[in-house]
C-alpha cells in the first residue's frame, strides 16, 4: 500500500510503498479514506515526541472497515467509521464505563504505531474505538474533526456546559480553538476571543465570535468589561501559563475554567487565591473517547454544526509531504488541511 513514510526525525517524508497493517485480534483495519493534517504531526515529525522510526504519521482518520479481528462483534467490513485520536484498551474499569480518553494504556495511531497517512491504518480495541458514521457525514467532514474539533467538543459540552445566553471566553484561536468558538456559538454561547493574530480574531469572529480581544497583560481586565463581570465558562485552548491564567481571571463568580491545551513544560501557576474567592471549577479535558461521539455526530447531521467551515484545502496522498512539512508555521486562520484519498 502507499503511504508517507519519514525515516528520521526531520528527515524528508514521502509517499512510500509499504507493507499494509496486520489486522491485530480484537481490532480492525481500516481502508483510509480521509484523513487530518496536524501540528502534532509536525511535532513528531521533528523530534519534539518519540515515534517509533521508520515511521508513518496520521491521527485524524475517517474511513471504511476492511477487516476486523478475532472477537470483535459491532464491526464488519464495509462500515464508514471514524476514531478518536486516544484509542484505549477496552478492558480497563475507564474505558469499561466510556471514558476511554483518559484510558491508562491508551494507544494513538500515528503516534505509538502506524498511522493515517497511508491507505489502510489498524486499530486495535475495535468495539471500543470505532465510532459509526451517520451517512449524511462524508469522511472529509469527519476527518476534519481531528483532534481538535473532538476536544473542543468534550470541553465544552462535559466540562463548560455554557447555557444559551452564557458568556463564553476563548483563549488561542488555533484549531482547538476556533473549533470551541463554532461549538460555543452552536449552543446558543455568547463568545469572546483572544489571540495575538489579527487573522486569527478575524476568523473567531466569521465564526460567530461577538467580540474579540486581542492577548496581552489586560485580556481578563477586558473581558470582564466586555461581559459585564466576566465569563461564565472559559477555555483555554493554547496551553502557556499566561493563556490559563489569563482564563481563570477572566471568569464571573462561580464560573467554569477548561484547560484544553496541553501544558507539557509541566505544573503551571494559576491564580488559587482568585478560585477559591469566586469558588470558581477548574476542569481538565483531554480529547473525546469513542462512546462520546453520538451527539457531536447527531449536530454534524442534523447541520447544527459545520466542522467543514474550519477546513482551508483538501489535498490528495502525493501533496501530503509537502503539508506536513509546512506545518512549522501554519498561517493563523488558514483553516486545516485533509488528505482526501479519494482524490489522489
Ligand atoms: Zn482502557
Ligand atoms: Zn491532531
Amino acid at each position: 500500500m502507499r503511504a508517507v513514510v519519514y525515516e528520521e526525525y526531520g528527515a524528508p517524508p514521502a509517499v512510500t510503498e509499504v507493507p499494509a497493517p496486520a489486522c491485530p485480534p480484537g481490532g480492525a483495519v481500516l481502508e483510509v479514506r480521509a484523513t487530518g493534517v496536524c501540528r502534532s504531526d509536525w511535532h513528531a515529525w521533528r523530534g519534539h515526541e518519540p515515534v517509533p522510526l521508520p515511521h508513518v504519521p496520521g491521527h485524524e482518520v475517517a474511513g471504511v472497515v476492511a477487516e476486523v479481528g478475532a472477537g470483535v462483534t459491532r464491526w464488519r467490513p464495509g462500515d464508514r467509521v471514524t476514531v478518536p485520536f486516544v484509542c484505549g484498551c477496552g478492558a480497563c474499569e475507564y474505558c469499561l464505563a466510556g471514558d476511554a480518553q483518559v484510558c491508562p494504556h491508551q494507544t494513538q495511531p500515528g503516534f505509538t504505531g502506524p498511522g493515517s497517512f497511508a491507505e489502510r491504518v489498524a486499530v486495535r480495541a475495535a468495539d471500543t474505538n470505532l465510532v459509526a458514521l451517520p451517512d449524511s457525514v462524508d469522511f472529509v467532514a469527519a476527518a476534519s474533526l481531528g483532534c481538535r474539533f473532538a476536544t473542543a467538543f468534550r470541553a465544552l459540552t462535559a466540562h463548560g456546559r455554557p447555557a444559551p445566553g452564557d458568556w463564553l471566553a476563548v483563549h488561542g484561536c488555533g484549531g482547538v480553538g476556533l473549533s470551541a468558538v463554532l461549538i460555543g456559538v452552536a449552543l446558543g454561547a455568547r463568545v469572546v476571543a483572544v489571540d495575538l493574530s489579527p487573522a486569527a480574531l478575524d476568523r473567531a469572529r466569521a465564526l460567530g465570535a461577538e467580540h474579540v480581544v486581542p492577548a496581552g497583560a489586560d485580556t481578563a481586565a477586558a473581558i470582564r468589561e466586555l461581559t459585564g463581570g466576566g465569563a461564565t465558562v472559559s477555555i483555554d485552548a493554547l496551553g502557556s501559563p499566561a493563556t490559563a491564567a489569563a482564563s481563570v481571571r477572566c471568569l464571573r463568580r462561580r464560573g467554569r475554567h477548561v484547560q484544553a491545551g496541553l501544558l507539557l513544560d509541566g505544573p503551571t501557576p494559576l491564580p488559587m487565591d482568585v478560585v477559591v474567592a469566586y469558588e470558581l471549577a477548574i476542569h481538565g479535558t483531554h480529547g473525546l473517547a469513542a462512546a462520546g461521539y453520538p451527539p457531536l455526530l447527531a449536530m454534524l447531521a442534523d447541520g447544527s454544526l459545520r466542522p467543514e467551515l474550519l477546513v482551508g484545502r483538501v489535498i490528495g496522498l502525493a501533496d501530503a509531504p509537502a503539508a506536513l512539512a509546512a506545518m512549522d508555521h501554519p498561517p493563523a486562520g488558514a483553516g486545516m488541511t485533509v488528505i482526501d484519498l479519494g482524490a489522489s
